[in-house]
């Protein structure tokens, strides 16, 4: 038998919304390099609280809002430099501490916190946790609490959510019955889909499609990798990302998981000597957040990552080591 837990990951969403009533300051948290869940999902929350009366900021560790980010609305909300001594802290779609970068120290600081999260390897590192890994996104967490907080769905608060939901479910293809009402509810209150979702997953400056070609040529399909069931890993070195945005290297992992013969798809985007940010996806078949933890990094069953230090080769070694362990 496992050892209980030193904290409840399972808060109720009432607790949740009691707390945050209690403050009249509040500080949301993103993940770094965000995406949509994570800012989606800080934006609606932000929104609802500073229409209550609420002193609210948003703020996570990068220089600036990711630019296919920066039409969601409630920007005016973010900033770089947050307040040390808001009443509440609550961290969004956040799997660990150290996914705060720079700004785990606020929360260490901080004189409460709350953990809102749907990442089934997040161990809870709030005051209070609500983790539910049943939700497909944290948006869908958020929305709860705003009906539990009698907060009425603004267009501007739709939009938010309806972003998070969108990309985490990858286009709805993960979606629950629940999330395909929650859609329905958000494009109900006047969410125009194309709009929000083309500048985020839709929209590539051309020299993506030159960066494409040569890291595609260079595509290592190993079909005994994976446990067998095939991998196919791609890297894009620092000279090759040169001049893109995040956003172009990210999106690389979804052409390459398309490979028929690959159970797994690898993407590992150099971010400095010896430094890569790694993402994995399956199909399914295999638990690649296994494999990410045992990496040092984390994730869900069919998409996670982790960073590695080290060589191009060695990434693939410790990969190939972390496959040949056996999974519990
Ligand atoms: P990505 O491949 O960056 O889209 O990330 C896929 C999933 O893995 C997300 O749910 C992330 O939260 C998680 N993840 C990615 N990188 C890391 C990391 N370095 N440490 C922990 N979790 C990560
Ligand atoms: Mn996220
Ligand atoms: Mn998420």
């Amino acid at each position: 038998m496992s050892a209980a837990p030193l904290f409840s990951t399972a808060a109720p969403v009432h607790h949740v919304a009691e707390r945050i009533t209690a403050a009249r300051s509040v500080l949301i948290l993103s993940h770094v390099n965000p995406d949509a869940d994570t800012l989606g999902s800080a934006l609606a929350l932000g929104l609802a609280l500073d229409a209550r009366g609420t002193s609210v900021e948003v703020a996570f560790d990068e220089p600036a809002v990711p630019e296919s980010l920066a039409a969601l609305p409630g920007q005016h909300l973010v900033t770089r430099d947050p307040s040390r001594t808001a009443d509440l802290v609550v961290c969004v779609d956040v799997a660990s501490s150290g996914r705060l970068g720079g700004l785990v120290d606020i929360l260490e600081t901080a004189r409460d916190s709350i953990v809102i999260d749907h990442h089934a390897s997040n161990l809870g590192f709030g005051r209070l946790n609500w983790i539910d890994p049943h939700a497909e996104a944290t948006v869908v967490m958020i929305a709860a609490l705003l009906d539990e907080l009698g907060c009425p769905l603004t267009t501007e608060i739709a939009t938010d959510l309806y972003a998070g939901l969108a990309t985490d479910t990858v286009n709805f293809r993960f979606a629950s019955p629940a999330g395909h009402r929650l859609a329905a509810r958000l494009l109900e209150a006047g969410v125009v889909a194309d709009e929000v979702l083309r500048p985020i997953s839709d929209t590539h400056p051309f020299g993506w499609l030159t960066m494409l070609g040569t890291v595609l040529t260079a595509a290592v399909l190993d079909p005994a990798g994976a446990r067998g069931l095939g991998q196919v890993v791609v890297r894009i070195p620092l000279e090759t990302a040169a001049g893109l945005r995040r956003e172009e290297l990210d999106a690389v992992i979804d052409i390459v998981r398309t490979s028929a013969e690959a159970e797994v798809a690898v993407v590992a985007k150099q971010t400095d000597d010896d430094v890569w940010q790694v993402s994995l996806r399956s199909h399914g078949a295999l638990d690649v957040a296994e494999v990410a933890v045992r990496c040092g990094g984390g994730g869900h069953p069919r998409a996670a990552g982790y960073t590695f230090v080290g060589s191009g080769a060695a990434l693939t070694a410790q990969l190939d080591s972390a496959w040949n362990v056996p999974l519990t």
